[in-house]
C-alpha cells in the first residue's frame, strides 16, 4: 500500500520532534568499562555534548591551570579528586549553552556526595537525567583493557593496542594526533583505581536503581554491538 501524503508528515514531524528531545544520560562502571569510548559515539550519534571529568582535569593539567595541579596529585596515585573541586568543574559545564539540550556524563558522579548534590543541581536548574547506563565488565578484562589503551593527546579520543587498532600505528585517526599512554594506565596505579571504584562508586549503581533511572549493559561485548544496544535504548527515551 502507498503511504499516503498525511501519514509521512506525522511521521516526519514525529522525527522533528525526537530530534529536539532533550537527553541527559550518566555513564557508570569502572575504570575500562568503555564509558568513553560509548559516550564519545554516543555523543556524535545525537549530538549532545559528552562531559569526561577525567579529559577536562587532563587539559588543565596540560594547561597547568590551577586546576590541575591540584588534582594532579590525586590522578598519578589513582585517588579521587576532592568532590568540591569535580562539582564546581560540572556545575559549570552544564550550565554552558551547547548542554541545552542534554549531555553525556562520563566519569561522573562517583561518589554519592556527587550524586546527591547532582541531584540537586539537576532539581534547581529543571535538567531531570534520563537515564544511567551501567556498563558491566569483569576486573581482569578491566585490566588488560586499561593496561592496552591509548589516548590521542589532541581530542581524548581512546584505542587499544589489541582491542582497538587506530589505522596508523600511534596515529588518531580522528584528528592525526599523536597517541600516549596515560601514566595512571600502569597496572599498579590501575588496581588502586579499581579498588577505589568498588568502594566509592559502585554504591551508586544502587543509588540509581533505587530512583528507577538504571540500565545495566554486558559491556564485555564488542564495540559495535554494545553501541548498537545503547542506541535502542536512548532512542525509546
Ligand atoms: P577512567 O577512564 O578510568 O574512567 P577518568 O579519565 O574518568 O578515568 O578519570 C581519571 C582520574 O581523574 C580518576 O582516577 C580521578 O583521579 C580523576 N577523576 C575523574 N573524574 C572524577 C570524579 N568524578 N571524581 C573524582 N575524581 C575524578
Ligand atoms: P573508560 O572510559 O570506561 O575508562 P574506555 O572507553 O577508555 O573506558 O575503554 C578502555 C579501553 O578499552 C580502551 O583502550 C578502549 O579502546 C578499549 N575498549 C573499550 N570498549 C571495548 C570493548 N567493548 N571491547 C574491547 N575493548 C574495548
Ligand atoms: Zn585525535
Amino acid at each position: 500500500m502507498p503511504i499516503n501524503k498525511a501519514s509521512l508528515i506525522v511521521f516526519e514531524s514525529f522525527v522533528k520532534q525526537r530530534g529536539r528531545r532533550k537527553l541527559r544520560v550518566i555513564f557508570l562502571g569502572p575504570p575500562g568499562s568503555g564509558k568513553g569510548t560509548q559516550a564519545s559515539r554516543l555523543s556524535e550519534r545525537f549530538g549532545i555534548p559528552q562531559i569526561s571529568t577525567g579529559d577536562i582535569l587532563r587539559n588543565a593539567i596540560v594547561n597547568k591551570i590551577g586546576l590541575g595541579i591540584k588534582a594532579k596529585e590525586y590522578m598519578d596515585k589513582g585517588e579521587l579528586v576532592p568532590d568540591d573541586v569535580i562539582i564546581g568543574i560540572v556545575g559549570d559545564r552544564v550550565n554552558q549553552q551547547d548542554c541545552e539540550n542534554g549531555f553525556i556524563l562520563d566519569g561522573f558522579p562517583r561518589t554519592v556526595v556527587q550524586a546527591e548534590s547532582f541531584d540537586k543541581m539537576t532539581e534547581e536548574m529543571s535538567i531531570p537525567v534520563d537515564v544511567v547506563l551501567s556498563l558491566n565488565v569483569n576486573e581482569e578484562m578491566v585490566v588488560k583493557r586499561l593496561c592496552g589503551r591509548m589516548v590521542c593527546k589532541d581530542c581524548s579520543t581512546n584505542y587499544h593496542i589489541d582491542f582497538n587498532l587506530p589505522k596508523k600505528k600511534g596515529i588518531c585517526d580522528q584528528c592525526s594526533g599523536k597517541l600516549y599512554h596515560r601514566p595512571d594506565d600502569e597496572e599498579d596505579v590501575v588496581r588502586n583505581r579499581l579498588r577505589v571504584y568498588k568502594e566509592t562508586t559502585e554504591p551508586l549503581i544502587d543509588y540509581y536503581q533505587q530512583k528507577g533511572l538504571l540500565r545495566a549493559i554486558d559491556g564485555e561485548e564488542k564495540i559495535e554491538n554494545i553501541f548498537k544496544q545503547l542506541v535502542s535504548v536512548l532512542e525509546v527515551m
